[in-house]
Order: C-alpha cells, then structure tokens, then sequence
C-alpha cells in the first residue's frame, strides 16, 4: 500500500506519519519526488481500510494498493525518473561534467570484454573517447564457462582501468564477481552485476549497502519481473543508484548467442522509475549486428547503450566475435549522433 501525500507537508507531519506505521509493526519506504513524496508500507497490509485511512489523515491526498511484489523500485511508489549522475567525465577541452543516465539522455558505454594489456585498454579509451563514449567497461573479473578460459587480469586489470581513466578522463564500468572482491571496486564509478550473478542474493544485498552507482545485467534466463526483484533487494538496503541492463536472453534461438528482447526495456521503463540501458553485444553475441540494434535501442527509448569494442577483435582473449573494432564503433557513434539530434537527445 503507497499513501501519496499532499504537498508542502513539513518533515516533522511525514516522520510522525511513518512512526505511527512503524508502530503497527510496518517496514516503510519513503519516496521523495519532485511533485510528491510518498509512503509506501511493506508487510501484511491486507486488513488496512484503504478509505479508512485516507479520510483520517490529514497528510494524504490519497492511497493506492501496490499489487507488484516489488516496491521500492515500483512506478507507482516513485512516480518520477530516477536520474543517476556519475562524476568525473572530462572532455577533450578539459572540462569536467557528469553523466547522466535517466533524463533522456543517451551515454554509451563501451570498451573490451576483457582488460587485457595497458596498450589495448589505453588504445580502446583513446579511440571510444574521441568517438563520444561516456564510459569505459572493461572485465577484470570475468566469469567464463570453462574454467581454462582466461579469467581476467583481477586486481591488475581494475589498476589498468584506474590508469586509463586518469589519461583519457572516462569513469570506468566493471564486474564484480562476489562479495570478497568489492573493496576492490572502491574507486570504480559503476559496479556492474553480470547476468551469471543476477540472483547473487548475497552479493545484492551488499552492493545495496554502498553509495555506488550499480549496473545490473539480466540473467540469462530471467524473467523481466525476476530482474526487479533483484533490483529490489539492491534498493532495499538503501542503494537507489541502478541501472538495469536489458543483454539478450536464452531462447530456442540458436543463430543469435541470445534473443534480444527490446520489448523488455518498454515495460521496464513503464513498471519501474530505473534507467534502462541495452548491451546488444551479448545481446546477439553477433558483430554484424551490434550497430543495426544500437539504432533500435536508440529508438525504442533506452536511457543508453554498452557496446564491446576491441583494437584488435581477431586476436581478442574473450568475445572478439561480437566486439567492434575502433572504427566500426566510430562509424555507429556517428549514426548514432545524428539520430539522437534528430530527437533532441544528448549522447
Ligand atoms: C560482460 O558484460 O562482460 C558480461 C560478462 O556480460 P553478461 O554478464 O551480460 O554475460
Ligand atoms: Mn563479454
């Protein structure tokens, strides 16, 4: 149940109004948005008279039962966009700004599956940054299906990230596989949950405790309402900062690594406030396909992008047969830029 109150209600009428919940044994969220600020109380809220309550306290404009099993991340708790700044983006001239996800803004985010060596993840940031990307991802911790397949550079890879970040002035975006290596990841702008961990229980539940800026990949075989839940369990401890990622799921399909589902990204926009960002990389697992979904993306709405770039996708160590080559990712930026114009987007 989520009681929407009325404006200009002072602080000290909204902590009383949560107390008395909490006093009748409800966990509460609390959502504050520009136009209103709401309520919502979690527990068995069935024997509550809707209209009872509506009518007595003085506070409320009026009330609405949340049917969804996911709450903090709801639409109808928190009406407005969640909009999510990452700090630290410098241009060519010098000028520092932040990135926005969720404000109809369209950043890309690319870079190698994997940090290799400080030659290519320096050569990649160099050319995706002269192309337009906002950030640079990067897997220093990569989750393989084999066990003889590289597994990432780990801590070294993460310092060769920090490193390029420093030269080229992109904030940086990587995976973290378990709980033991997040104070790695300390100073890395955007932790990113693969889909192989989408339902880490434990692993959301301590990226919720942080004040980062989280990237959360659908699992392989998730359903659309799985990935909220998961979502939920990251918001529910306090962490409001994440961006879902829409990265193809498995189906009968087998031309295509995964099926993208573009669908996923209007529902997830109209049933949560979260940005929604696509990765048609592992989407199709496909090279020749990556830029003819990119414009889909761009046009179905996503608040942005990630794509895999390589120097050199022949000789890459992990999905050089999805990746982009600096310029095949600079030709799709630039279509890319033209079309966001043409919307009025910024990139
Ligand atoms: C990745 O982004 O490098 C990755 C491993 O993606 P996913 O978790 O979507 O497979
Ligand atoms: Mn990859």
């Amino acid at each position: 149940m989520v009681f929407i109150l009325k404006a200009g209600v002072e602080q000290r009428e909204i902590d009383k109004f949560v107390k008395t919940w909490e006093d009748r044994g409800f966990n509460t969220i609390l959502s504050v948005g520009t136009e209103h600020t709401a309520v919502c109380l979690i527990g068995n809220t069935a024997p509550i008279d809707l209209q009872h309550e509506v009518e007595t306290n003085e506070i409320v404009d009026y009330g609405k039962r949340v049917t969804e099993q996911y709450k903090a991340v709801s639409r109808t708790v928190h009406a407005d966009n969640t909009i999510i700044r990452i700090a630290g983006y410098t241009s060519e001239d010098g000028r520092t700004e932040d990135v926005i996800f969720g404000e109809g803004t369209f950043p890309v985010i690319a870079g190698p599956c994997s940090v290799e060596s400080e030659e290519q993840i320096i050569e990649v940031a160099r050319s995706i940054k002269k192309s337009g990307a906002r950030l640079l991802r990067g897997g220093a911790f990569k989750p393989r299906t084999s066990p003889y397949a590289f597994q990432g550079l780990k801590e070294d890879g993460l310092e060769l990230l920090f490193k390029a970040r420093k030269i080229t002035g992109l904030p940086i975006v990587s995976e973290v596989m378990n709980q033991t290596q997040l104070p790695l990841f300390e100073d890395v702008d955007i932790i990113q949950i693969g889909a192989r961990n989408m339902q880490n229980f434990d692993l959301l539940k301590e990226v919720g405790k942080l004040k980062k800026p989280v990237l959360l990949k659908r699992g392989l075989a998730n359903s659309i309402e799985e990935l909220l839940m998961s979502a939920e369990y990251i918001m529910s401890e306090g962490n409001e900062q994440i961006i879902l990622c829409e990265r193809g799921i498995r189906t009968f399909e087998t031309m295509t690594r995964n099926t993208l589902d573009l669908s996923a990204v209007v529902l997830l926009k109209q049933k949560s406030h979260l940005p929604v960002i696509v990765d048609p990389s592992h989407g199709t697992g496909i090279r020749s396909l990556v830029a003819p979904m990119s414009r889909a993306i761009l046009a179905v709405g996503a608040d942005g992008l990630m794509v895999e770039v390589h120097d050199n996708p022949a000789k890459a160590l992990s999905d050089g047969g999805q990746s982009l080559d600096p310029l095949q990712f600079e030709e799709l930026m630039g279509d890319l830029k033209k079309r966001a114009a043409m919307e009025d987007k910024k990139i």
